[in-house]
């Protein structure tokens, strides 16, 4: 079924300009139901009962609680990484659940920074990938900070090849949880010094060099084979 994101989920809702646009794609009528989410975890069923040549609205039918979150929320924090990497590590991160995605600056960046139309652009693609995997909450793709500005509250884990610390074995889904993921280059040793005075825990990917966009899928990846 059709998902709309609507600005808050009300009795009435209008709706944006482009969302109006997108209903107008999905050839919708009065009437018809649709799913409807805020992007920050509010979800639930309405009906189409006002369409126009310029505007639209829709009326709540039900609340549904997200069962598409994890008991935590989870941050990405992932180096700067070449070309359009990042809006795949985005997209499929999203899929994974990510709460945040937090960009980060490290000595061996592959770019030392992104630009304002790059950033709106990983934040479309996360609102999409919200969307086809039916998720309440659109995460949030935060600018890039240095590593030395990163604060991790809850559970933190980095990983570095050839770490003894295994990520599965340490998550207790207690505290909110940030994964950090190295730039190609890899961590340098002010990085990983910095790493550890955050009090963040080194964890293993096996004994394979993955790619710089891999790895932050195999930190998730183990997180949603987990089932939780
Ligand atoms: N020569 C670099 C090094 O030794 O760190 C390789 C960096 S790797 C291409 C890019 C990032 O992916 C790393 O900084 C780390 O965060 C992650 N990574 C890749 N393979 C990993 C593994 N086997 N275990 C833990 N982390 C890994």
């Amino acid at each position: 079924r059709h998902r709309v994101k609507v600005a808050t989920l009300s009795e009435r809702m209008e709706l944006s300009a482009a969302e109006f646009k997108h209903l107008a794609v999905m050839r919708l009528n009065v009437g018809d139901r649709v799913d409807v989410f805020d992007g920050s975890g509010e979800a639930g069923e309405a009906e189409l009962i006002h369409l126009d040549t310029f505007s639209a609205a829709l009326r709540l039918l039900s609340r549904q609680d997200s069962a598409a979150e994890y008991p935590q929320p989870v941050t990405l924090a992932i180096a700067l990484l070449k070309g359009d990497k990042l809006s795949d590590v985005v997209r499929a991160g999203t899929e994974l659940g990510v709460s945040t995605f937090q960009l980060l600056r490290t000595r061996y960046a592959d770019v030392p920074d992104i630009g304002d139309s790059k950033l709106t652009r990983l934040r479309r693609v996360a609102e999409e990938a919200a969307k086809q995997s039916q998720r309440a909450v659109v995460p949030g793709v935060l600018a890039p900070l240095p590593l030395s500005a990163l604060s991790a509250a809850g559970q933190c884990f980095y990983a570095h090849p050839g770490s003894p610390g295994k990520l599965l074995e340490q998550v207790t889904w207690t505290s909110a949880l940030t994964l950090i993921s190295g730039p190609e280059g890899g961590f340098a040793p002010e990085d990983l010094a910095q790493l550890s005075r955050l009090g963040a825990t080194p964890i293993t990917l096996g004994p394979r060099i993955l790619r710089a966009e891999t790895a932050p899928l195999a930190l998730l990846g183990a997180l949603a084979a987990s089932g939780v």
